[in-house]
């Protein structure tokens, strides 16, 4: 027997369709690639985007066009995820910091119709067309008169679209799985791969997202999403934004530490979420300059693990929470938050720091196991490591196009971490498949490695490879950049392991570096590290 509730479709129009009706005067501020401030409500957030959706049916847009964006986190590219996902057809968000031949190659692979683009981009596009030739037009995120000098051919101008057409548009109602967006996996094997999200996976994602032990979302938040929309849907913040009627202060291309000071200050922020990298930028501009941030609270951080030293200055310097939150592309992307449970609020300060480390609890709607290289499940005990595996309803079953073929195992989506579960569902990454040292047969996280050194006084960034080794296969090899000013040697630093990690697993050797590489999506990129140290030797060996 079948329940006798409506069978009412999960739409992305419906998230913007409550914002307007629950939360029509909250505003959403925008800083602009062209300068200047914009600032406007949901209610004229939703007005626009029917007359964007308009525009894009005068345009020749049919459902299940790819529409491709190459653009920060502004209103105007709210109101394309909206427009495009709302009027059936697929709003695919292109990382600008790629390589311009991974974005031609994308953009062919997805047969993007049309791209839309903000000022600062013109190069790129100009670069892109020669080998681009499915695009029909290019359309540029700005007014008329905001227009940069170009020699794109046919180029349309966005406010221009928008501006002809009225917001009489009816979001139409269609099947809930029907694919929505499309987003690119970094690549850092093989070419890039599309995931491609549904109507009803980012409907529920920006539920289970917005639970309070998740990211906890409210109409009394003011919520900037540092991490941008071409980085899995700003993690899905646009989304959860308009469900919970969160103010919403888009950063637009400025993401250095001071840029983000004077916005969080002027707009109220209470809450952020980006990867370590930019933390790191804010923390050091606020404690050079003696700052404090007078309305944040929480910060969520993931992409990359958020290396306790961090957690605990934002925690003691700043009364900041963190939200150590970890997911990935194929995942929409989030997968565990770190909350402690009511049992932990009775810990001692040191036992609570030991959990907070951590990834976190998998968010209802996130199934998580372990499991050896025979598939075999493994124990919860918080000590067993093995491959990370995942499934639930905003998982990719599989790829673009079936690019790389099945990726399940069993029905289960394997991550390519390594992890450890604790018996109270709390994971913790050891490290990516590919970033695990394998040392006489025995692995060593890496993360755990970068962890402790950049809790030394005198390291701004770290980072851990395995180095060839001609007994060991492989050994550890810490690399590092110094903060300005300070001083501290490679005996230094080794004798700094003592007592923290087992012996066999200190580091042999340091190297002092300028900067480290970081992969298009603000991540430590270990593959260029170890090609950079491919000539390496350890001393000795
Ligand atoms: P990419 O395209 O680089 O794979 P994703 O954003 O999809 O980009 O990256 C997902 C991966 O990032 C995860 O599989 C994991 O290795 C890493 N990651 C994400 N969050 C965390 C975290 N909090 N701690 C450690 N690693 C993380």
């Amino acid at each position: 027997m079948l329940g006798l509730m409506m069978n009412q479709p999960l739409m992305i129009s419906g998230l913007l369709r409550h914002a307007e009706a629950n939360h029509g005067d909250t505003e959403i501020v925008s800083r602009l690639a062209v300068g200047g401030t914009h600032r406007y409500t949901y209610a004229a957030a939703a007005k626009r985007s029917r007359q964007l959706a308009k525009a894009l049916i005068a345009l020749g847009v049919k459902a299940e066009d790819r529409i491709g964006t190459l653009a920060w986190n502004t209103h105007r590219h709210f109101e394309i995820y909206y427009a495009v996902s709302g009027m059936a057809a697929i709003c695919h968000t292109i990382n600008p910091r790629l390589f311009p031949e991974q974005i031609s190659y994308i953009v062919n692979h997805a047969d993007d119709r049309f791209i839309f683009f903000d000022v600062t981009f013109v190069k790129l596009v100009e670069a892109l067309i020669p080998h681009c030739p499915g695009v029909k037009s290019w359309v540029i995120l700005c007014k008329r008169d905001e227009i940069p000098e170009n020699t794109i051919p046919g180029l349309q101008c966005y406010e221009d679209l928008v501006a002809a057409q009225g917001d009489d548009f009816e979001w139409p109602e269609f099947d809930e799985n029907t694919a929505s967006s499309l987003c690119y996996t970094s690549g850092t094997t093989g070419n890039p791969k599309g995931v491609l999200y549904s109507h009803r996976s980012t409907v529920l994602h920006a539920y289970g997202s917005s639970l309070p032990d998740a990211l906890g979302g409210s109409a009394r938040d003011c919520i900037l999403p540092v991490v941008p929309m071409f980085h899995v849907n700003a993690w899905g913040l646009p989304y959860a934004c308009a469900l919970t009627g969160a103010k919403l202060v888009m950063p637009g291309p400025h993401l250095d530490g001071a840029s983000l000071y004077a916005m969080f200050e002027e707009e109220g922020v209470t809450m952020s979420a980006g990867v370590p990298t930019i933390w790191l930028g804010l923390l050091q501009y606020l404690q050079g300059n003696k700052l404090k941030l007078s309305t944040v609270k929480r910060l969520v951080i993931g992409g990359s693990a958020a290396p306790p030293a961090m957690i605990r200055a934002f925690d003691e310097h700043f009364g900041i929470t963190v939200l150590h939150a970890w997911g990935m592309t194929e995942m929409s992307p989030l997968g565990t938050v770190n909350t402690y449970k009511f049992k932990h609020l009775a810990l001692s300060a040191e036992e609570r720091d030991r959990i907070r480390l951590k990834q976190g609890r998998g968010i209802f709607g996130v199934e998580l196991k372990i499991v050896d290289g025979d598939g075999t499940t493994l124990p919860n005990d918080g000590k067993a490591f093995g491959d990370l595996m995942v499934r639930g309803p905003w998982i990719t079953s599989g790829y673009f196009k079936s690019e790389g073929g099945n990726p399940l195992r069993d029905g289960w989506f394997p991550t390519g971490d390594v992890a450890t579960i604790d018996p109270d569902g709390y994971m913790q990454i050891t490290d990516r498949s590919k970033d695990v040292i394998k040392s006489g047969g025995e692995w060593i996280s890496s993360i755990d490695l970068e962890n402790i050194a950049v809790a030394h006084p005198a390291v701004a960034e770290a980072a851990v490879i395995g180095a060839a080794h001609p007994k060991w296969d492989e050994r550890p090899l810490l690399v590092v950049v110094k903060k300005p000013g300070q001083e501290v040697g490679r005996d230094e630093l080794i004798a700094f392991y003592d007592g923290k990690v087992a012996k066999w697993w200190i580091p042999d050797d340091v190297i002092f570096v300028d900067d480290l590489p970081h992969t298009a999506t603000g991540k430590l990129s270990k593959l260029q590290l170890r090609d950079r140290l491919r000539e390496y030797r350890f001393p000795g060996a």
